[in-house]
């Protein structure tokens, strides 16, 4: 049997209706921002495998700094227990977080990071309040994660759709923008005291359809929540560590939220690691003779070494000054391309923030995920060594900050390709 067939037979693959998906590609290997197929093809991997590599694949560095790791700890229980990698990897991350962030937890993923931030914010409530506010407020297009917690924040999708008689209540609210601001700050002065927490994708939202909002609007709507005693939190999972032209999204910001959510390019992207910083005045909200107000969380994982040294060596990668260099290298390839697009007929919009560049196809309605365009897309893209992977009509470039001129020309060539023939 095939791999492609011995996989059909046992695999169930994320996000797809195995009834009738598309064969699985084999892949090999990675370098940079390349990943080749178990027959040589090379493709160039537009989108960071599902946003998380940031210094290209099968990274030299991060795999001699792991294979080091693993000879000395590969793993201990963290209640009760700690070690160096973790505490190196909190000193150094919470000075480059914007604000002051005083703690990290450890967690697994992105969606473990965002569900972390929430009961943060909940028991900080329960803990500090004889009425403790349990309102949640978050973006209608938001995508938090799949697990439970981090789906109720998310909005209404087709991903939650079979679940949503199980969803807790959430107070969702337009992207800001002129025309809502006035009327998006009422709603929160109106429902301040019932308020726990907003939680938000700083300036882009990702899986909602990479949609894009202004930072002073953002600024706006913290300023009130602030002003309430709302706390704020930043879920930096997939705008984190460069990815929208400085090392987090929230430095365009003139106000900090409390607690910041980070996965994905935080190991490069080359393994789980979830974690979910906060300042002291929530911190301190835990502290207490009354054993009732610990926060009870941890998972098995929490504190992995073999994933805080891959961290950590994507860390050094990421502050080396040619990192900064190539996202702005990249940023600027993708505005003069967005440039030459303007005014095609066949796209609704083109936006750009940092490394990403959006481009929604026309259909004639609304954008939708499950649009027929899609995998007309994927395939073009495909066949010509190009992985991207749209949103239904939407399709986007988010690549590793390696990926060369000549291979982001190629992509640009190939989508006004596409523009012309389908
Ligand atoms: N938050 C955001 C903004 C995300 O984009 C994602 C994943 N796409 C998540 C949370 C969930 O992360 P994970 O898939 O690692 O659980």
């Amino acid at each position: 049997m095939t791999l492609v067939e011995r996989d059909k037979a046992v695999i169930w693959h994320p996000y797809t209706q195995m009834k009738n998906a598309l064969p699985n590609i084999p892949i090999v290997r990675g370098e940079g921002a390349h990943l080749y197929d178990e027959n040589g093809k090379k493709y160039i991997d537009a989108v960071s495998s599902w946003w998380v590599n940031i210094h290209g694949h099968s990274h030299p560095y991060i795999a001699e700094k792991v294979a080091e790791q693993l000879k000395v700890l590969e793993h201990v229980i963290f209640a009760g227990f700690t070690h160096e990698p973790a505490v190196l990897l909190a000193e150094r991350l919470l000075p480059l977080l914007p604000g002051k962030q005083e703690k990290v937890f450890y967690s697994d993923n992105g969606s473990t990071a965002v569900e972390v931030a929430i009961k943060m914010c909940l028991q900080y409530w329960a803990n500090t309040s004889p009425n403790p506010r349990k309102k949640i407020i978050a973006f209608k297009d938001a995508y938090h994660g799949d697990t439970f917690g981090a789906m109720s924040v998310s909005g209404r999708s087709i991903f939650t759709d079979p679940f949503k008689s199980l969803l807790f209540d959430v107070e969702f609210i337009d992207l800001p923008n002129a025309q809502n601001i006035v009327q998006l700050k009422s709603k929160i002065n109106y429902l301040s005291n019932e308020v726990a927490c907003f939680i938000f994708e700083p300036r882009v939202l990702g899986a909602g359809g990479m949609l894009m909002y202004e930072a002073s609007y953002l600024d706006e709507l913290l300023d009130t929540c602030q002003k309430h005693g709302i706390l704020t939190i930043a879920d930096e999972v997939m705008t984190g560590f460069g990815r929208t032209g400085t090392y987090f999204s929230c430095e365009a910001l003139q106000n900090t939220p409390d607690i910041f959510c980070l996965s994905k390019g935080l190991t490069g992207g080359t393994m789980p690691l979830g974690i979910t910083t906060c300042n002291s005045k929530i911190f301190d909200a835990f502290l207490s003779d009354d054993k009732l107000k610990t926060l009870y969380h941890g998972h098995s994982f929490t504190a992995n070494p073999i994933s805080i040294a891959a961290s950590l060596a994507s860390l050094d990668i990421l502050l080396h000054p040619s990192t900064l260099e190539n996202v702005q290298r990249i940023s600027l390839k993708h505005q003069e391309f967005a440039k030459r697009l303007i005014g095609n007929s066949k796209l609704k919009d083109v936006r750009q923030t940092g490394t990403i560049l959006v481009m929604e196809w026309e259909t004639g309605g609304d954008s939708n995920y499950l649009s027929e365009l899609r995998n007309t897309l994927y395939l073009f893209f495909l066949e010509r060594g190009i992985i991207m992977r749209p949103l239904g009509n939407i399709i986007y470039i988010l690549p590793p900050y390696v990926i060369s001129d000549q291979d982001l020309d190629y992509i640009y060539d190939t989508i006004l390709q596409a523009l012309n023939e389908l």
